[in-house]
């Protein structure tokens, strides 16, 4: 404590209690768990220390920014854009307005990219290409590349990360270099597989958290949607225009044996079994369900 920042009778206690107050007052979902986080932050310390620690003095300056930042959430602001950063996989992950917040949900992406990539590096030693397509804030890619590092320094394994957005690709790069994965992950710009062939080799695993959220939703804007680039979510009108479009450049770009993956959103597997029945030649399409219950992935191949 120095004289330019007294305390001023406040603890950290006394302060997650006033802001969950406010939070709540301001009908925020979670006013006690974006409490705990706020002060955490001005803090420097996690949720664990401050339970541990509720009679330590919070500082006028550290008390000033935590108003600050609790009338920004009040207004709607994400926590994860508040603080910069989400705790997501394992791992904390940089977050701002170039992308979206990653989300639980999308932790099953990973886990099946994961299971299949495994699986086909036990089976031979064919160079194994992933994509993942619309890689936002980068979270799919740092998983894959830290979970496949030695595979991807060895060759094994070549991981493509490509957006549409460029704003998105700069955050993604941060999120590699962050883990030191930042070689191991070539980075593109590209509207879904369209470099494909051009830039680079055809993917044998396509991992895809596109936006699909429906038009309507995104404008009504609950939660975070209405901080998050409309780019991110915004599916058109049932939300699946994009994941449609993508579809239809699988049987072009995707590798003869290749797989994909689409996470999608609640109630859209039957539209997505459509589509993929509209595909020229045989395809298989099976869904996965997530922990909440929800129909979440959509894996799509040939039919030898
Ligand atoms: N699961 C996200 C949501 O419902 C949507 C993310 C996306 O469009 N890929 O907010």
């Amino acid at each position: 404590m120095t004289a330019e920042a007294p305390v001023v009778g406040v603890s950290a206690g006394a302060a997650v209690h006033a802001a969950a107050e406010r939070l709540r007052a301001a009908k925020s979902p979670s006013p006690r768990l974006d409490a705990e986080l706020l002060v955490g932050h001005v803090l420097d310390r996690d949720r664990a220390w401050l339970l541990a620690h509720e009679d330590a003095p919070l500082a006028a300056d550290a008390a000033s920014r935590l108003a600050g930042l609790v009338e920004r959430r009040a207004a709607g602001e994400p926590v994860a854009y508040l603080r910069g950063f989400k705790e997501w996989y394992g791992l904390t992950l940089r977050t701002d307005r170039r992308a979206l917040i990653p989300r639980p949900e999308t932790e099953l992406l990973v886990d099946v990219a994961v299971a299949e990539t495994t699986r086909r590096l036990a089976a031979d030693d064919r160079l194994i290409t992933v994509w993942d397509v619309g890689t936002g804030s980068g979270a799919v890619a740092v998983a894959l590349a830290r979970r496949f590092r030695t595979a991807l320094a060895l060759g094994r394994i070549h991981l493509v990360a490509s957006d549409v957005s460029p704003d998105a690709l700069e955050l993604a790069a941060e999120n590699l270099a962050s883990y030191g994965v930042d070689r191991l992950v070539a980075l593109q710009v590209s509207d879904l597989l369209d470099s494909v062939g051009a830039e680079a080799a055809p993917p044998d695993i396509v991992v895809a958290n596109l936006p699909y959220v429906p038009q309507r939703d995104v404008d009504a804007g609950a939660g975070s949607l209405a901080w998050e680039p409309r780019a991110a979510l915004d599916g058109g009108p049932d939300g699946l225009d994009i994941v449609r479009r993508l579809l239809t450049r699988l049987p072009d770009r995707l590798a003869a044996d290749g797989l994909a993956y689409l996470e999608i959103g609640v109630g859209q597997a039957a539209a997505v079994e459509a589509a993929v029945g509209l595909l020229p030649g045989s395809w298989s399409c099976s869904i996965t369900t997530d922990l909440a219950g929800h129909e979440r992935i959509v894996t799509v191949s040939r039919i030898p």
